[in-house]
């Protein structure tokens, strides 16, 4: 079938992309869903930095793509020998298929799926396949998933079934935002009651973990980012400090108004300079948690005897560490019960064919969740 799909050709082109136009939405064909594959109809999709990074060349991923990976739909058809899907379900895309099988699937981390990794690497359906052609070309597909498209043909294990009825912008948020930002914080850091924690970049992951840690019971909420809006924001959404990173000494100010540091920081920017700052304001015996994507060829360097001489952990955190099937649900029912309101995290709602447009608000920072609506 004929779709209409956010292709991106080349990345690194400068900014202001409503300029340059790095993505161009174009009449694509795809193909009907395979064995253990759907065709959704995407109804929400938001911008997410993991998008912005292949744009801007910072993660540097096979192309043309079609991009988008945070996404709600309905699904339209199913492939041979899908049994948990049919037609009309309402579903949640997941940014890294699991297979179910793989040593990480089989010890409960589908987010450290193998196969899943591969085929997210090589830009393909974990099957192997590539669904979206024109007449001359393969087009890549962005982590399995490929949201900014009308519709998409996906895994069946890149989707999480939804029994609740609410606006598919809310929804989309889980397939991203909400389960790397809250995951970090719940399953990851699994941080304690009356802790005290710091998070360091406040975008749609950064705001998501600041929610988490108030659900979970911290104490004290520090945040932490280059721009003054998000610090205003993190306010409003409950922080109970911010810091301005470009500030001068920002990790000896943070750790004189904590008391030494945090037991638990978050670093959810990707960039080394945050990591920086969240590693040196974790106090003694504390864990410095990072969601960050950097560029693959950045090193993080840190006193090493700081992991033995003052007991810190460092840990990575994908998809939250997140069972998407288990935490979904679960994350959803305390949104609709106002103890988890990620649904705040829409700022901005827009058309496929501002999308451009959608990505420079995204890298001024002056937003923190914005949706593309689908018709
Ligand atoms: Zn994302
Ligand atoms: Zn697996």
């Amino acid at each position: 079938m004929k779709i209409k799909s956010a292709i991106l050709r080349s990345s690194g082109v400068a900014q202001p992309y409503t300029k340059s136009k790095p993505i161009q939405i174009e009449t694509v064909e795809l193909d009907p869903p395979e064995k253990g594959e759907v065709l959704v109809k995407i109804k929400a999709a938001s911008l997410c930095h993991s998008d912005l990074s292949v744009i801007n060349g910072s993660r540097p991923r096979p192309l043309p793509m079609a991009l988008g990976h945070e996404a709600s739909g309905i699904v339209e058809q199913v492939g041979e020998g899908v049994t948990n899907f049919s037609p009309g379900d309402k579903v949640i895309c997941i940014f890294v298929p699991s297979c179910g099988h793989c040593i990480p699937c089989s010890e409960g981390r589908p987010a450290l799926c193998e196969p899943g990794a591969a085929a997210n690497g090589r830009g393909t359906l974990i099957g192997g396949g590539i669904r979206i052609h024109t007449e001359t070309e393969d087009i890549a597909h962005h982590i399995g998933v490929s949201a900014f498209s009308e519709y998409v043909v996906v895994s069946e294990n890149s989707l999480v079934k939804i029994e609740e009825d609410l606006p598919f912008e809310k929804l989309a948020l889980f397939g991203c935002a909400v389960i790397t930002g809250v995951g970090a914080v719940v399953n990851t850091a699994n941080i304690k009651l009356g802790s005290t924690v710091a998070i360091v970049g406040l975008g749609g992951i950064g705001l998501s973990a600041l929610i988490g840690a108030i659900a979970s019971g911290a104490r004290e909420i520090i945040a932490i980012d280059i721009n003054e809006n998000k610090l205003k924001q993190a306010l409003k959404f409950g922080a109970t400090a911010v810091f301005n990173s470009k500030d001068e000494n920002i990790s000896e100010k943070v750790k004189n108004y904590s008391n030494g540091g945090v037991d638990y920081a978050f670093e959810t920017a990707g960039v080394v300079a945050a990591m920086d700052v969240a590693y040196a304001v974790t106090k003694r015996g504390g864990t410095t948690t990072t969601t960050g994507l950097p560029h693959p060829e950045h090193k993080f360097a840190f006193p090493y005897v700081s992991l033995t001489a003052e007991e810190k952990t460092i840990k990575g955190s994908y998809v939250g560490s997140c069972v998407p099937k288990r935490d979904i649900p679960r994350f959803i029912q305390m949104m609709k019960q106002g103890r988890l309101p990620v649904d705040r995290l829409v700022s901005n709602i827009i058309s496929l064919e501002e999308i451009n447009e959608g990505f420079d608000l995204l890298a001024t920072g002056d937003s923190s969740r914005i949706i593309i609506k689908m018709d």
